[in-house]
């Protein structure tokens, strides 16, 4: 039986590879930091510079979080062997739960595994067949698996575009035979990020507003670092009273473990602790990492020091490539895009700036439009000023060993 079926899958591997699109994972021997030893998979590494973690804040490696994480696995174990609501809650969920709408200024948070599962467990609890979700072109693969999930009538805006949000959300008021829909979202990333490009988020409060929207923004790519307390892209644009509902990642700014969340309306949450798929049938967050999430949450909030680091760098960064001469999408996000157009010449690139002792990941068609093809360098606060300068003159090197 397997045979026929085994044929297909290496036939369908095979085309990936000679697309060009195989993913090979590089395997990192240290821990996850600006400077990590990696190399492919069964050979020696070489210590190179990471600019392609979402490291934001450089607490991956941490020593008060990796300590925090220890003490949590002494006095509470290691793992909890159960979902939240049968016997897998501890203190510690709680406290972070809280500590997060504290931090994000909303009424309440309820943790998943991740927040590919936060997004997956909130729109099928509210959302049915009267209702519409309006949704960004290019948001999250996991927004879009699960607005997929519920029975929602789907509307779809190009990419930050307001005036196709408002045909969309006018297309809203006829949906039920003539009748508008019951509940409206408009959903976006708080940061797009193959582009680090910021979410129009003053707009989109206006449309919500007028069309009688609530608002979701996914704030994984921001959370910790964007706004002047960190409390994400809502902050940052000084709208964070009129969001509704927050979903955002520990997998990135906050220590990088994994987790996830959805935060806001306190209805909403208890609604999603009683129906959210992913709450209900999916194991707790594992202890260690839950007490180092909410240090991590503390760090952030204790200090403006990582946040000043890794926007200077980003700043740093983007004016050195310029004077080089390089083509950089323009913003202000750590993400910091080195177009290149050609997918060839930007596999090659990240070959080259490798082999000068910098890790950096190209992206191209489908994941980026086709011809816009580039690096996407990630910036964090664990780089020096000398690391930056290194990637600059690691990329300037590189553009000639590649036009040769
Ligand atoms: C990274 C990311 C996710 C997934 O987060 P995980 O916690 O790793 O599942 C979801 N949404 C957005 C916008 C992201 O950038």
């Amino acid at each position: 039986m397997y045979t026929d079926l085994k044929d297909q899958l290496t036939a369908e591997l095979t085309a990936i590879e000679e697309a060009g699109t195989f993913k090979h994972e590089r395997v990192i021997t240290t821990p996850q930091a600006g400077r990590i030893t990696a190399g492919p998979a069964g050979r020696d590494g070489a210590e190179v510079l990471n600019f392609c973690a979402n490291n934001y804040l450089g607490l991956a490696d941490d020593p008060r979080l990796v300590d925090t994480a220890k003490r949590a696995l002494d006095e509470r174990g290691f793992g909890m062997a159960s979902v939240r609501f049968i016997c897998g809650t501890q203190d510690l969920h709680l406290e972070l739960e809280q500590a997060l709408s504290a931090f994000l200024g909303t009424e309440d948070t309820i943790l998943f595994s991740s927040c590919f599962d936060a997004n997956g467990a909130v729109f099928e609890p509210l959302f049915g067949r009267e209702d519409a979700i309006v949704s960004d072109a290019l948001n999250h693969a996991s927004l879009i698996d699960g607005i997929r999930l519920s029975k929602a009538v789907r509307y779809r805006y190009a990419n930050a575009d307001l005036a196709d949000l408002r045909t969309q959300l006018e297309a809203t008021r006829t949906q039920n035979d003539g009748a508008p829909a019951r509940r409206i979202v408009i959903v976006t990333d708080g940061v797009f990020s193959m582009d680090g490009y910021l979410a129009p988020l003053p707009g989109i409060c206006d449309l919500a507003e007028e069309f009688g929207a609530l608002v979701m923004v996914d704030d994984s790519h921001a959370v910790g670092f964007m706004g002047a307390t960190g409390a994400g892209t809502p902050e940052h644009f000084g709208v964070s009273d009129r969001v509704d509902l927050y979903t955002g990642t520990f997998g990135k700014a906050l220590g990088g473990a994994s987790g996830g969340y959805v935060s806001g309306r306190a209805e909403i949450v208890a609604l999603l602790r009683q129906k959210g798929r992913p709450y209900l049938f999916s194991n707790s967050l594992a202890p260690s990492i839950t007490a180092a999430t909410l240090q991590a949450l503390e760090l952030v909030e204790g200090s403006a020091e990582l946040r000043a680091t890794l926007f200077r760098n980003a700043e740093l960064f983007r004016t050195r490539m310029t004077e080089e001469g390089f083509d950089l999408l323009p913003g202000e996000h750590a993400i910091v895009p080195v177009m290149l157009g050609d997918a060839a010449l930007a596999g090659r690139m990240a070959d080259a700036m490798l082999e000068q002792g910098v890790f950096v990941t190209a992206f191209s068609y489908p994941v980026v439009p086709q011809g816009k093809a580039r690096i996407r360098v990630q910036l964090s606060a664990a780089h020096t000023e000398q690391d930056v300068e290194a990637a600059v003159r690691a990329f300037v090197a590189a553009r000639a060993a590649v036009q040769g």
